[in-house]
């Protein structure tokens, strides 16, 4: 996945800007990494009354409670990324029927 660099202030509302984009959790250990859709993520924290779309990635990413299935170790980075199969033409027509 391409990674989106985002400020260290950056939340999980951010991922509305990036149409398409998913929310990763990335070991900080060894770089194992799993995408996730925001949406999903966002709806999980509003029901478990834990956060919304203010929540710092920095939260979510510790909230993430089992180990890393690479490493095993328990130190994970979330953040936003784009999967594989988006190209940068496909991100902008996204982005564009956003705005619209
Ligand atoms: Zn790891």
């Amino acid at each position: 996945m391409r990674v989106i660099p985002l400020g260290p202030e950056a939340s999980v509302g951010d991922w509305a800007r990036y149409p398409g984009c998913r929310l990763t959790i990335t070991c900080a250990m060894c770089g194992w990494t799993r995408g996730y859709n925001p949406e999903r993520v966002l709806s999980r924290l509003r029901e478990l009354k834990a956060g919304g779309h203010a929540t710092p990635l920095a939260v979510v990413a510790r909230r993430v409670q089992w180990p890393c299935p690479g490493c095993h170790r328990l130190k994970w980075r979330a953040g936003l990324a784009w999967p594989p199969e988006m190209t940068e033409a496909e991100a902008r027509r996204l982005a564009a029927r956003a705005r619209n």
